[in-house]
């Protein structure tokens, strides 16, 4: 192979690491559907094969040395509440923050586009917290990550997996220096149907969102999301239930994701991290004794020497051993890809012809009652849902 252009589609992860090219012949570009696939200058490009040697796609296992998995959380009860599970994106990097080094991880922008960004204050990473449902653009950080590890910087990144395996290559020969901790991942939708939809929900409420989160804990730990919408005479909050709005619909049904992830390599107990972290699904079963979670908790694994240090070292973090077999059965991309549906083909296809627009108008024609399964799912006190799972 000579260059990423030979990469098939169906395999490319879209994480960016070969637009790190010294000629800058290659770089990202939108499909149809908004899924982004690299796409070579043939006059610039030399054949050198870095674009190649910097590809996930061509990642060779990882360093895992045995795996402890550990049910935790942040004892802030503030980190809590903004976090999507137990805080750990936040509390592992003020760890890196309080060494003096750099934390990478995913943050909104102005316009509501998902971006990594490199942080080094401690009071800045509120915008890495929470889990953002659609592909981060990491234009340019693996180059940045690199040479800030040449400059002797400790830095933690924070992604997909395939993120990843996409900097821990970037960094090969610098990687001292380098901590990094994987998401349990179901699956990247585009940026450009989120925004499709974020342009419609706003047109619906005559406004603007101005402000998404996919996991608010207003109505506690789960999958409802809240959206700050403004119009010319108002500002308000709208909950974001799955049953209720089209693309968080789609997003867990999973039709929205890019078509890697459906045969993604990473969604294993193999982990690419130092440490991977997660929802601790489940922890209703496998922890019984374990109490107030209604603030949310994570499954925090630890991959290797290097996450065994960051353990040891943290401080601020309440946690409990696991049993990772447990913890499988009830997160399913710990096990294995999320799985295609040819009805994503369907979606797609509408998407095509007319936006977004076509695909709200299917979810309104097909949903029914089903409308308001999760508001009144919402109703129902936290202490009965937990006992309910308990028992099941
Ligand atoms: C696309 C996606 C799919 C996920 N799927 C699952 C799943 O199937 N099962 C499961 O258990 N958990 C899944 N998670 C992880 C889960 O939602 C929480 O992010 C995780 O438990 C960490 O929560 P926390 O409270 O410990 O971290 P927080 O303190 O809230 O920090 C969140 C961290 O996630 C990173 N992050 C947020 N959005 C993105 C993004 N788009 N791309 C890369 N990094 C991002 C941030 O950089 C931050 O460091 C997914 C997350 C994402 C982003």
């Amino acid at each position: 192979m000579q260059n990423v252009s030979e990469i098939k589609h169906e395999k490319c992860y879209g994480c960016g690491a070969c637009e790190g090219c010294p000629m800058e012949a290659v770089k990202l570009k939108e499909d149809k559907f908004g899924f982004r696939y690299p796409h070579v200058d043939k006059e610039k490009c030399t054949a050198c094969g870095a674009c190649l040697r910097g590809c996930p796609v061509l990642y060779k296992g990882n360093n895992q040395q045995g795996q402890t998995a550990y049910a935790a959380r942040s004892r802030n009860q503030k980190v809590l509440s903004m976090s999507s599970s137990g805080g750990l994106g936040y509390e592992i990097g003020r760890w890196m923050i309080k060494k003096g080094g750099m934390v990478c991880g995913a943050a909104w922008d102005k316009d509501l586009l998902v971006k990594h960004v490199v942080i080094n204050d401690e009071r800045e990473l509120d915008k890495i917290q929470g889990s953002k449902y659609v592909q981060s653009k990491c234009d340019g950080v693996y180059t940045e990550i690199v040479n800030l590890l040449k400059s002797g910087y400790p830095v933690l990144f924070v992604g997909t997996p395939c993120q990843v395996a996409a900097v821990k290559m970037a960094a090969d020969g610098y990687e001292d220096y380098l901590y990094t901790m994987d998401i349990i991942c179901h699956g990247v939708p585009n940026q450009k149907m989120f925004k499709e939809y974020l342009e419609m929900l706003g047109k619906k409420y005559s406004g603007k969102v101005i402000e998404f989160s996919f996991r608010d804990k207003q109505r506690g730990w789960g999958t409802v999301g809240k959206a700050k919408i403004k119009t010319d005479k108002k500002m308000f909050s709208l909950p974001i239930y799955k049953t209720e709005q089209s693309y968080y619909y789609y997003y867990l049904r999973g039709f929205l994701s890019r078509q890697s992830c459906y045969a993604c390599p990473f969604a294993s107990r193999e982990r690419v991290g130092d440490i991977t972290i997660g929802d601790y699904w489940g922890i209703e079963s496998v922890h019984p004794e374990i109490k107030d979670i209604e603030k949310g908790i994570s499954l925090m694994i630890c991959n290797t020497e290097k996450g065994k240090k960051i353990i040891q070292e943290l401080s601020g973090i309440e946690m409990v051993k696991t049993d990772l077999d447990k913890a499988c059965r009830y997160n399913g991309q710990l096990v294995k890809p999320q799985g295609y549906d040819e009805k994503r083909e369907e979606l797609m296809q509408l998407y095509i012809d007319g936006g977004w627009k076509s695909i709200e108008e299917r979810f309104d024609k097909n949903i029914g009652v089903r409308r308001y399964a999760d508001r009144v799912k919402a109703m129902v006190p936290r202490w009965v849902v937990r006992k309910i799972k308990q028992n099941r």
